[in-house]
């Protein structure tokens, strides 16, 4: 397929922020795809080339795009670097350094979009010494057949600056529409792409196999599956009108998600939001696979810090110790962990998530033997708010954050949020204490603080029906100055010079990021802003709600992606839940 075709289809997207708009582009090029690149459109649409749990990254320096631009075209680096200050985006600087170049070239192939793949595949493989010049040598090759607007896109997906602000969800919706006809169809792929996080292997199955083909969708070992989430409650009484009849309550334990994958003594585990994290955690590596009692298994747990001497659980943060490329052995015996096991997913060749929770949870305990490593969560059987009350006692006395409770019927949901596991936490059951995750979309550098640190962070929520991140507050507290530098090391790479389009906020920050990073915050109130846009509309007209007195808890939730913050239906149940008691209060 020519990478022209694909180039055009970026420009028109980029052009937009309109979903419906955008989808309808994506139509178009689907409709001009043949099946065996399907997949690979599908990874680059996003800037990628494989999915994310295979952690396969482009990124290139600027430098290094610089002087690949610089021997493709015969022009001076300093010009090029003149041409990138003036407009701030190096793709479009790329553009017209190359136009004035094709003006002089006769000879010129039409590059393929397998062409650029297979380049950029190699150029990510590349490491070690001479590598250097080998990427230059490959880019400049690439950018010696582009017209300047395909070696534009060349340079932003290199450069990890293509932001046509196409979600999952909008691909999906195309994806149905081009291939059945229907954009009803989009639930049965969502599935598919719930049990094996690759929208490239969704698409192309859509396309070779039809809409059959993606309902026999199967999961496959070591590709994650799609987390299940649960819905917040406030209180035991809200549980037992939601559950209804008997119910499941677990430890919610306050550490790390894992889904372990298992095949004899193959073994890796992805974090929540499905990254590779085997490499932190050596001792699980070790350990696990002696204790599963299956051929193959995938299996949930909670990693959890130890107090070595009493055993006592530690909060979260302690795991950030184990985030660390270098001496790991060291961290393995400074920060000891155990891991508590909750759920079942795939065993012996066979799908378990559509068994009950019942069912998974004794099969769990079927295969894995429990030891001082490894453990069951803990987990009650109950009826009443009593109950739930006592249970919960016992785990914040046992140092965790507060309750799951699972429906005990229902099925593994993966990928999607809903009322069949509900979570009771601590902070949740105060009136206006809730802790709220948010993302970090702009920031402020503060007045009188140490350089290289931002004293103010703009954060926003998810907002799912539009798949945007609309602002909801500035919050500058609650930092030290550890968190400041983690959270400067964390950020810079994300700097944008220009706002993302998912982004929606009429604040203008001093610095954009990429939405990325996600941060726990609390605040004493939710209020409604004529200037942030969460919410916006929902409550009144031409408002949007805001926090008031936002605080930093010092949590960097590096566990999960930005469509995992709390979404704007949260805030407004928060919202309204909090009129409601100073209501009931002004009663009193
Ligand atoms: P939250 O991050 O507040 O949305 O809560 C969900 C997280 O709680 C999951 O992603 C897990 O990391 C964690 N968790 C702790 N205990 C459990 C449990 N018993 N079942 C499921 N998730 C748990």
């Amino acid at each position: 397929m020519e990478y022209s075709i694909l180039a055009e289809s970026f420009k028109k997207m980029e052009s937009t922020r309109k979903r419906l708009e955008l989808t309808q582009f994506l139509v178009e090029l689907f409709e001009k795809t043949p099946h065996e690149v399907i997949s690979k459109i599908t990874y680059l649409l996003q800037g990628k080339l494989r999915p994310d749990f295979e952690g396969i990254e482009i990124g290139i320096a600027e430098k290094l795009a610089i002087k690949a631009i610089s021997k493709s075209s015969g022009i001076a680096i300093k010009k090029i670097e003149e041409e990138y200050v003036k407009g701030g985006d190096l793709g479009h600087a790329a553009a017209i350094i190359l136009e004035q170049k094709t003006q002089t070239t006769f000879l010129m192939e039409n590059i393929t979009v397998e062409r650029v793949y297979e380049t950029l595949f190699k150029i990510a493989k590349l490491e070690g010494s001479g590598s250097q010049d080998m990427k230059i040598k490959y880019i400049s090759s690439l950018l010696n057949d582009a017209n300047p607007l395909e070696a534009s896109f060349i340079l932003k997906i290199l450069l990890g600056t293509l932001r046509l602000g196409v979600a999952e969800n909008t691909v999906m919706d195309a994806l149905a529409i081009a291939y059945s006809g229907s954009k009803e169809n989009r639930k049965i792929l969502e599935n598919a792409y719930n049990v094996s996080s690759d929208l490239g292997k969704v698409a192309e199955t859509i396309a070779t196999k039809g809409i059959e083909g993606i309902e026999k969708f199967q999961i496959k070992l070591f590709s994650p599956i799609r987390p299940m989430l649960a819905d917040r409650v406030k209180s035991e009484k809200e549980v037992i009108e939601k559950m209804g009849k008997e119910f499941a309550i677990e430890y919610k334990l306050d550490g790390e998600r894992v889904q372990i994958h298992i095949e004899n003594e193959k073994i890796e585990l992805f974090s929540r939001s499905l990254e590779k994290i085997s490499n932190y955690y050596p001792d699980i590596i070790e350990k696990i696979p002696k204790i599963i009692q299956a051929e193959n298994a995938i299996l949930e747990a909670e990693i959890v810090a130890i107090n070595e001497n009493t055993g006592a659980f530690l909060p979260f943060q302690e795991l950030m110790h184990r985030r660390r490329k270098y001496k790991i052995e060291k961290a393995v015996s400074e920060y000891p962990i155990t891991v508590n096991f909750f759920d079942i997913l795939y065993c012996n060749g066979k799908n378990c998530t559509e068994l009950s929770y019942s069912e998974r949870r004794s099969k769990l305990e079927n295969i894995v033997k429990e030891n001082e490593f490894a453990k069951y969560i803990p987990m009650i059987k109950a009826k009443n708010e009593n109950e739930i009350a006592e249970f919960f006692e016992n785990s914040i006395n046992a140092g965790s954050e507060g309750l799951m409770l699972k429906m005990l019927d229902k099925p593994y949901q993966a990928g999607s949020r809903g009322s069949h596991w509900l979570k009771l936490k601590r902070e949740y059951r105060n009136e206006l204490g809730d802790s709220l995750d948010l993302v970090v979309i702009g920031g402020f550098f503060g007045k009188g603080r140490r350089t290289g640190s931002y004293g103010t962070l703009l954060l926003a929520t998810y907002d799912e029906n539009t798949d945007t991140f609309p602002s909801i507050c500035k919050v500058g507290t609650g930092f030290t100055d550890e968190s400041l530098d983690q959270l400067y090391q964390i950020l810079n790479p994300k700097i944008t010079i220009k706002k993302n389009p998912r982004i929606n906020s009429e604040m203008e920050p001093e610095i954009w990021f990429e939405p990325e990073l996600v941060i726990e915050i609390i605040a004493s109130e939710i209020t409604l802003s004529p200037i942030h846009r969460a919410a916006r509309d929902e409550i009144r007209k031409d408002a949007g709600l805001a926090l008031r007195f936002p605080k930093f808890t010092g949590k960097i939730r590096v566990e999960k992606i930005a469509e995992d913050a709390s979404t704007n239906e949260e805030v407004i149940s928060l919202y309204k839940g909090q009129n409601k008691s100073a209501h009931n209060k002004n009663l009193m």
